[in-house]
């Protein structure tokens, strides 16, 4: 297993494995970029068939927090943590305690906080061992659960791109795959696009998670390799990434694309793939940002939900502007936004540099 030379490798500053033989811990932390500030970004509690597939994982969601703080303009860098979970019995407060440690290590280079399958609780856990943990359910700015803030952002972000494939916001009677949506962004998304008026179909690996869906919105139960089969207005992947793959492009009949889902793309030229089909495609890291910029009001200090309220509608501006150029260019809008966070991202190393 390669690492520079890993095609997800992208000059990420500092990449840790930490183990932990008592308690079975074995997790990676990549340090994307500090270009702007300490790297941030979650931790993902997963099932991993090997080492590679974690390591796969750290790098490129590490480098997406890079690209998606700087388009939020959140003054943090890039950084994501992965910890492969352990087989057969273990004890979740002793492993969360370890991966704290790991995180104490590297000084406040990278701050931690929830991803997939990981609880405020185990932020706790993290935070007996760390200060440089976020998301804790109690404290003087505790921010709690990131998930609701990120399916606001994700709601904002399917509305402005209805209302550029339709000529008005109104969600009224569009139909909506939600895939994940028995997940944490994934049921608060439901919520809102009900609310709204849009008709939902669902799929979920826990369809009985999926159930009070049913019963409180009248959602549409699909089995969860169908969702991509729907014909929708709005595929919303609110589940893991990769899901726009050379396997599934054809299959999908909507005219929008706009999730919560970390790098939905399996590979950068499926935006342009999504392009050819006349598939408007809102980029991950810009509408998903909503549970960062929670994160960034404890960070702040002082959590502040109109300051979060005011960051929210700017992810729906920068939206505006990566579309508007992807329009008027004639090019992918996932190219045009890794382009500007680029662009953003060398900006800040280039005034590190000076400043030193
Ligand atoms: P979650 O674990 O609560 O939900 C994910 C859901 O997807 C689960 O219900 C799971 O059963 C389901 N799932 C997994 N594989 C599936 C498959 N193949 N088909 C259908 N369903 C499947 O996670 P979450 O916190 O809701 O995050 C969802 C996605 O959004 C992740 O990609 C995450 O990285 C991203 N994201 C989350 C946040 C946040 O604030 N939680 C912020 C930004 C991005």
């Amino acid at each position: 297993m390669s690492v520079f030379e890993h095609p997800s490798f992208d000059n990420h500053e500092k990449v840790l494995f930490a183990t932990d033989e008592k308690t079975g811990l074995k997790a990676i932390i990549g340090v994307h970029s500090t270009a702007r500030g300490p790297s941030c970004g979650g931790c993902r509690f997963w099932t991993y068939d090997n080492s590679a597939d974690a390591l796969q994982d750290a790098l490129r969601l590490s480098q997406g927090m890079s690209y998606k703080n700087v388009m939020a303009d959140l003054p943090i860098g890039g950084g994501k943590s992965v910890i492969m979970k352990p087989q057969g019995n273990f004890d979740r407060d002793a492993l969360f305690q370890a991966f704290g440690r790991a995180v104490e290590s590297l000084n406040g280079n990278y701050i931690t906080a929830e991803d997939v399958g990981v609880s405020p609780d185990d932020m706790m856990s993290v935070h007996k061992q760390t200060k440089y943990v976020t998301g804790l359910p109690e404290g003087k700015a505790a921010s709690g659960d990131p998930s609701p803030t990120t399916a606001d952002g994700v709601f904002r972000g399917i509305r402005a791109c209805v209302k550029r494939a339709t000529g008005s916001e109104d969600l009224n009677g569009l139909r909506v795959a939600v895939q994940g949506a028995a997940g944490h962004v994934g049921s608060y998304l439901c919520e809102h696009l009900s609310r709204a008026g849009a008709e939902l179909i669902v799929a979920d690996m826990n369809v009985d998670g999926l159930k009070k869906h049913v019963d409180n919105f009248g959602a549409v139960i699909v089995d969860k390799d169908a969702i991509y089969d729907q014909e929708v207005d709005v595929f919303a992947p609110c589940a893991l990434g990769s899901v726009i793959n050379p396997e599934t492009i054809d299959r999908l009949k909507v005219k929008i694309v706009a999730g919560a889902a970390n790098n939905q793309l399996a590979t950068r030229d499926m935006g342009a793939a999504l392009q050819k089909r006349r598939i408007l495609y809102a980029p991950d890291y810009v509408i998903n940002a909503g549970g960062i910029i929670n994160v960034m009001g404890e960070i702040r200090g002082d959590f502040d939900p109109q300051w979060v309220k005011g960051k929210l509608a700017g992810l729906e501006a920068t939206l505006g502007e990566i579309l508007d150029r992807a329009e008027n260019e004639g090019r992918p809008s996932n190219d045009i936004a890794d382009e500007m966070a680029r662009a953003r991202l060398e900006e800040a190393a280039a005034a590190k540099a000076a400043a030193a």
